[in-house]
């Protein structure tokens, strides 16, 4: 019997290029067809075939409060029963903007956009506008969506600036970017030392979710905080993934490190294209309409995405929300690396919060290098075994996984025992 998703991706192929509107969706990785899906619910999402899955990507990280939480379906009913968009300011949108303000203790201010390329590339930009600086410091593995300046890998050696990592970014835009090891505070320095009063900002994920899960070493972070504070460079983390994941504050609340900028999306949205960049106030003025840095959007802060957003920024707020989805997601970790030694696999697994890594590696990766080193092979195997079980992971062996609050004891056993099947067909 032929599958429908085979038919739907065959389909989509005509209309759009690769037959999806994200790379990462199309299994080039992994290889395979694609699931297409039709609905979900809680922990679980279904396939054309009506095959379900426990899914541990949850939207790549917005369905934090579990699929369709009735919570949030009726906000968005509620917000769209008054109508769609307007183009004009609403109530909705201070109410988030204060309710981020409160959560992240480094943002004073806050403006709304609708993804989180659009709010890295903003606050990029203001950093540039405030500092009247053009270079900017990246880290290779780190991924702030796809403005030209972010596209950019590391050069032949420390000190040479970025080549464009896609084509169709100038390579005058790539000079400015410098792209570094991540977790390597003294290369870090030693750059700061060189030229430390051309450099703008530094952008980073301050944990990394990108490359597959990799935790920032605490003296990396504190490093970047006192060279950009030395040389009068802006700090942005760019919490798009781990804001409001690894626990409510985010990584700079986990860290007690205060960026500059932040950049958020993913859960501010609850599934819906919210994302956000804010900060310090002296920086934040330098936008316009009263600053000289342009930054605007027609569906910046739109009332229906907002509501979506208000409603999970208020589930999340719940008593013992973070510690039950840590201990969960750890839960998860620590089976899944149990089922690997049962088996006698190499393998293993680490959480943050309500994030988690999977490694085919003797111990956790904490660098870039380190991470290419895993057995991706072995991780694709893997990864059609749990999908053909009714696990959905991440499509790479380089992306890091998602557990949300519906993720009961019920759900993360099950998965464990599908793993244990999963790891025995790789031995
Ligand atoms: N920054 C980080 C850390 C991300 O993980 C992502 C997306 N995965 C982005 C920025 C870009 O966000 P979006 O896909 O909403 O443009």
């Amino acid at each position: 019997m032929t599958s429908r998703n085979d038919t739907l991706f065959a389909r989509a192929q005509t209309s759009t290029p690769g037959g999806v509107n994200s790379p990462v969706r199309a299994f080039r990785s992994v290889g395979g067809t694609p699931r297409f899906i039709t609905r979900a619910e809680g922990p679980y999402f279904w396939d054309a075939d009506d095959k379900r899955y426990i899914d541990y990507i949850g939207s790549w990280g917005p369905a934090i409060v579990g699929h369709a939480h009735p919570h949030v379906i009726k906000a968005v009913q509620d917000a769209a029963a008054r109508g769609l968009s307007f183009g004009a300011p609403t109530e909705g949108e201070i109410e988030m903007a204060e309710e981020i303000c409160r959560i992240l203790p480094s943002v004073e201010q806050v403006r709304l956009v609708s993804s989180g390329t659009e709010a890295a590339m903003s606050a990029l930009r203001l950093a540039r506008g405030a500092t009247g600086r053009d270079k900017i410091i990246k880290f290779e593995g780190c991924y702030h969506g796809h403005a030209d300046s972010l596209l950019v890998k590391a050069g032949s050696g420390l000190l040479t600036f970025g080549n464009p990592t896609s084509a169709g970014v100038p390579e005058d835009f790539a000079k400015h970017t410098l792209v570094l090891d991540y977790n390597d505070a003294q290369q870090l320095e030693d750059v700061f030392a060189k030229m430390g009063s051309e450099i703008a900002c530094v952008i980073v994920e301050p944990v990394a979710g990108n490359m597959n899960l990799v935790r920032a070493k605490p003296e990396f972070l504190q490093a970047m905080r006192r060279m950009c504070t030395q040389h009068g460079a802006v700090l942005i983390f760019d919490e798009v993934m781990c804001g409001f994941r690894v626990g409510l504050g985010g990584a700079q609340t986990l860290f007690g490190i205060m960026p500059d900028l932040t950049v958020m999306g993913k859960v501010i949205g609850g599934g819906m294209p919210v994302a956000a960049f804010g900060g310090r106030k002296d920086l934040m003025k330098h936008l316009a309409p009263f600053g000289p840095v342009y930054q605007a959007g027609t569906l910046s802060g739109n009332p229906v995405a907002v509501a979506a957003g208000m409603a999970t920024l208020k589930l999340i707020q719940a008593p013992g929300f973070y510690e039950s989805l840590s201990a969960q997601t750890a839960k998860l970790a620590q089976g899944l690396s149990a089922a690997a030694k049962d088996a006698g696999i190499a393998f293993c697994a680490d959480s943050v919060g309500g994030m988690f890594g999977l490694y085919f590696a003797p111990s956790i990766p904490g660098s870039y290098v380190e991470m290419m080193a895993c057995d991706k092979a072995k991780f694709n195997t893997f990864f059609h075994a749990m999908l053909e079980l009714g696990v959905y992971l991440a499509p790479s062996a380089f992306e890091a996984g998602f557990v949300s609050a519906q993720h009961d004891d019920a759900v993360i056993d099950a998965t464990v025992e599908a793993a244990r099947k999963a790891f025995s067909s790789l031995s």
